[in-house]
């Protein structure tokens, strides 16, 4: 699913500037004179589906071959896309109190929502903005920690020394330099916040993080207690995970890890102590071994990376889909190339907005990344499924679902999924659930607070409540309050932690992780009941499912045309977002918690 570098980003290029660029002309074209709000909106997203083309074209080769050149014409195509998109976002409030039909004044609403960077009208400063954030992400993409002359580290090796070392000391080097690679972008990233808080503004909204929060059909301080509710339905599991985790890491690494304090963060087994499924080897139960390591049977299978996504596209047509576009294979980028600079961030486009489907990943042939490609390919068939809407709903009914569909997928990476794929010859049985759960909340729950804090940091600075004086201070203070981890180094302003990061620099919002973190579990438990799945829901899977497939493709099929409580009404039969499916996935497993910990200290 989605921990580390290789997980999380899916399709966010492509929706990088919020599937909703206009044209250069634009602004000059949109005639003074009233017009009609059906034929404003039919022009303008057939004029903008153009651009989008255009722009996932060049972002496409700018992330498969990181250059000063592509990076300007990248820059340069997300520049006409936004600045369009910026002028119809404009244009859309003349017809505000247009009386229209629903789709229309879906659309127009659409419009003035669909920005994740809104560039301020200034041509040069929308030049300004957009090159920026070109060079923030650039600057991520080719961070490298050199520990001695000739001797760099790119993110990728790192992932792997975090994922697998355990010297401590070797740990907090790598944490170290890696975090050093984000001190040259906070001067940009000041200058990036004035602009995009300037574009923001010159459509009505208070600031760049109103306008990301207005995105989900309720206002956006609803929206914001949505998310403290959700939290609060969860966070009792993940302080009982933190507990135990902290005195399972207390044995390994002594009196680094506090008893009773934040976990040091570079301890985890992840850059950014997102995900900690790496150590799990080191907080395992006793017996837990659940008798095979799907790593070890790819590899001994020889399976290469093609191999690894035929699997994925199985899973797809077991469900009733058809199988992937001949053009998938022969323009997807699988593997690291070794020849020049890419962004091996995983992720899922559909370059033309129909059928030109592509992932782009650095496949390494292991049990995580075969879970990823479940995972983006689950992005890929969502974005088929509604290619006959209008351009402006081709999309997910919110951004947290194009990221849970591909997560309620890889759920269904059971062991009797991999039984039924003859990868294996038999499930274990029950008693090694304990093992299998922890194993997956390590990954799950562990992620909660970390999928929240991103944005409630970037939320409080665009707003001006953290100031860049306190960029690094306030970016650990959350962590802590959510987290419950801290650096291990000492941290200054000359810092600038959450650019080292991805989607800091790379300007994609990521409260839509922490939903679909919450949604799949949801999804998953309705998946599972219309497939007739009685068993526990960790053992549940839908492959070879027509009914669950169907009940999915109708889901998808609605991209963004309605709002989208309907969306998960017809998946899940419920209008609201509801965190008691993750709570029943791991029950068992918060039993077994809170007896381990008993006597011992809880919270930090
Ligand atoms: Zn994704």
């Amino acid at each position: 699913m989605w921990r580390g570098i290789s997980v999380f980003a899916v399709l966010c290029a492509a929706l990088l500037v919020g599937g909703s660029d206009v044209s250069a002309q634009t602004p000059q074209a949109t005639p003074a004179a009233p017009r009609d709000a059906k034929t404003f909106v039919d022009a303008a997203e057939q004029r903008l589906l153009k651009l989008w083309v255009d722009t996932s074209r060049a972002d496409w080769v700018r992330s498969t071959y990181i250059t000063g050149d592509t990076e300007a014409l990248a820059a340069k195509a997300n520049e006409r896309s936004i600045s369009a998109a910026v002028a119809y976002a404009k244009d859309a409030t003349k017809y505000e109190s247009a009386k229209t039909d629903s789709d229309t004044a879906r659309k127009l609403k659409l419009l003035r929502l669909s920005l994740t960077l809104a560039t301020p009208h200034d041509p040069d400063e929308a030049a300004e903005v957009t090159r920026i954030a070109a060079g923030m992400e650039g600057t991520y993409g080719k961070g490298k920690y050199c520990r001695a002359e000739g001797q760099c580290l790119d993110l990728e090796d790192i992932t792997k020394i975090m994922a697998t070392s355990r010297d401590a000391k070797e740990l907090l080097d790598v944490w170290t330099g890696w975090h050093a690679i984000a001190r040259p972008m906070k001067k940009d990233f000041v200058r990036y916040v004035e602009l995009a808080n300037k574009g923001a503004r010159e459509l009505g909204f208070a600031d760049a993080g109103a306008m990301w929060r207005s995105k989900y059909d309720m206002p956006p301080d609803a929206f914001a207690k949505e998310l403290d509710r959700l939290w609060e339905q969860v966070r009792p599991l993940y302080v009982s995970l933190h507990a135990y985790v902290r005195w399972k890491l207390r044995e390994k690494y002594g009196d680094a890890v506090p008893a009773s304090g934040p976990i040091p963060a570079h301890l985890l087994g992840n850059m950014w102590a997102q995900t900690w499924d790496n150590v799990y080897p080191l907080v395992a139960p006793k017996d837990a071994d659940p008798g095979y390591d799907l790593t070890r049977i790819l590899k001994g299978r020889k399976t290469d990376a093609v191999g690894m996504v035929k699997y994925g596209e199985g899973f797809f047509t077991s469900l009733g889909f058809d199988p992937l576009p001949k053009t998938f294979w022969e323009r997807s980028m699988l593997t690291k190339p070794k020849d020049r600079e890419v962004v091996c961030h995983a992720s899922a486009w559909d370059v033309d907005y129909v059928d030109d489907l592509r992932i782009k990943m650095c496949i390494d042939i292991t049990a995580e990344d075969f879970t990823t490609v479940h995972h983006e390919l689950g992005h890929n068939f969502y974005q088929r499924a509604y290619k006959a809407q209008p351009p402006l709903f081709r999309d997910s009914a919110n951004d947290g679902f194009h990221e849970a569909i591909g997560d309620t997928i890889a759920l269904s990476v059971t062991p009797e999924y991999l039984v039924k794929l003859g990868l294996l010859d038999r499930a274990p049985d029950a008693t090694k659930d304990t093992g299998l759960l922890l194993a997956k909340a390590l990954e799950k729950v562990a992620f909660l607070p970390f999928g929240l804090m991103i944005d409630q940091w970037r939320w409080r600075v665009f707003a001006g409540e953290i100031t860049p004086a306190q960029y690094n201070k306030a970016w650990w203070d959350l962590r802590l309050k959510y987290q419950g981890v801290a650096p291990a180094v000492a941290r200054t302003e000359e810092d600038f932690d959450p650019g080292a990061k991805y989607h800091v620099p790379a300007n994609v919002p990521y409260t839509r992780y922490f939903l679909a973190d919450i949604l799949q579990f949801q999804f998953h438990r309705a998946l599972a009941k219309t497939a007739g799945c009685t068993s526990a829901l960790n053992r549940c899977s839908i492959y070879g499912n027509k009914k669950a497939g169907e009940r999915l493709e109708k889901t998808l099929a609605m991209g963004q045309s309605r709002p989208w409580p309907d969306a998960l009404e017809s998946l899940t039969g419920q209008r609201e977002m509801d965190a008691s499916a993750i709570r029943d996935y791991f029950a068992p497993l918060q039993k077994w918690l809170d007896e381990q910990n008993k006597g011992k200290p809880v919270g930090w």
